[in-house]
């Protein structure tokens, strides 16, 4: 771990919450992201910032361009691979003064060009990340649990606590909530099949690109104690230094410092997973080449107990390729 290229690399290390009690349970940890985007755009520099909305038609959510922070739906984080890049693009002629993104480490350099080729003032919010999942993965969840997609008018994946998890709002007004990273999403997580090749293959664990990476602080203390969230963040730039030292003075964040070594003992996990990434090609390709099969696809995923199969099936496949 410690021969990761990318670690230390942040100018400052903190651990979180923002001090408007609605935002910070609402949000996905401690809600500094949203608290940024809502401070920024009170700002004469910034008029823009995007969203996601669930769309009941597509069954997912889609991204959006508000202009105003009441327009915002904090809903934590999404669990879906969304092409922010050409979202930006195309709706480049709406984007009113500086915008706020928030996008995926991997989304941050080809956002960043492309807005500052177009002269636009811009601040980049992106995260700590394990891997995407594309929304078929969700999508594989709901028929695990007997759920008809069709009648999904809303879900989330985080948000309303800490670390909360996954909440379905069906069209007969029935709620259903499934604790984070339990079945049957972790088995669907796990088994890889729902992964985007790109994922598979990334050796980026947070950005130190953005302006601010967020993170949840899965330390001992907030594992045990915390129901209400807090954020571990990196901040990678002057202007994210500035904008946070002013949220600060202004009672906006309630901040302590942490520091590289917290953010490695509680991310130690993705770290480990995206350092073995490219020394694990070969193991990789074949599980790409297994989630692009589609008859593959169809008949591990036909039930739980085949997706489990599948799980032995890598791992003996695992054991080969090493
Ligand atoms: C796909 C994904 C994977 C993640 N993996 C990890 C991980 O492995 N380990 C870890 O510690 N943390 C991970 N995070 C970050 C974590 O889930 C929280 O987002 C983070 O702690 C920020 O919390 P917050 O309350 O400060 O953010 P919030 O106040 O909730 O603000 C987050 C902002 O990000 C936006 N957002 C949500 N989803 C997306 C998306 N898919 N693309 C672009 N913008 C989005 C929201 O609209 C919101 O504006 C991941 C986040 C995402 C989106
Ligand atoms: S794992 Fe890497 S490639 Fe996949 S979404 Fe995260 S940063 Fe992007």
């Amino acid at each position: 771990m410690k021969e990761n290229s990318n670690i230390n690399k942040a100018l400052a290390y903190y651990i979180g919450y923002s001090t408007d009690d609605l935002i910070r349970y609402k949000a996905s940890s401690g809600g500094i992201g949203t608290s940024i985007i809502k401070y920024l755009l009170s700002t004469s520099e910034y008029d823009t910032s995007m969203t996601f909305v669930y769309d009941k038609e597509k069954c997912g959510y889609i991204p959006k361009l508000i202009y105003d922070f009441n327009e915002i739906n904090i809903c934590g984080s999404v669990y879906q691979d969304i092409d922010i890049f050409s979202f930006l693009k195309e709706n480049i002629s709406s984007i009113k003064n500086g915008i706020i993104v928030t996008c995926m480490p991997c989304q941050v350099q080809g956002i960043r060009s492309v807005l500052d080729r177009n002269n636009i003032n811009n601040f980049i919010i992106s995260f700590c990340c394990s891997g995407q999942t594309t929304l078929e993965g969700t999508w594989l969840c709901y028929r695990y649990m007997g759920i008809d997609k069709s009648q999904v008018i809303n879900m989330q994946y985080r948000g309303n606590g800490w670390p909360s998890g996954i909440q379905i709002e069906l069209f007969d007004g029935k709620k259903i909530y499934k604790n984070n990273y339990t079945n049957p999403w972790r088995l669907m997580h796990q088994s890889k099949l729902f992964r985007p090749k790109r994922c598979l293959m990334c050796k980026e664990d947070i950005s130190y690109k953005a302006d601010v990476s967020l993170a949840d602080p899965w330390l001992g203390k907030y594992k045990i104690s915390d129901k209400i969230g807090h954020t571990m963040f990196l901040i990678n730039t002057e202007k994210g230094l500035a904008f946070i030292e002013e949220m600060k003075n202004k009672s906006l964040l309630r901040l302590i410092d942490s520091s590289v070594e917290d953010y490695i003992e509680a991310q130690g996990h993705t770290i480990m997973a995206k350092d073995k990434a490219s020394l694990e090609k070969k193991f990789n390709n074949i599980l790409s080449k297994m989630g692009n099969n589609i008859l593959y696809k169809k008949i591990m995923t036909l039930s739980p107990f085949m997706l489990r199969f599948h799980m032995l099936i890598i791992r003996i496949v695992y054991k080969i390729v090493k």
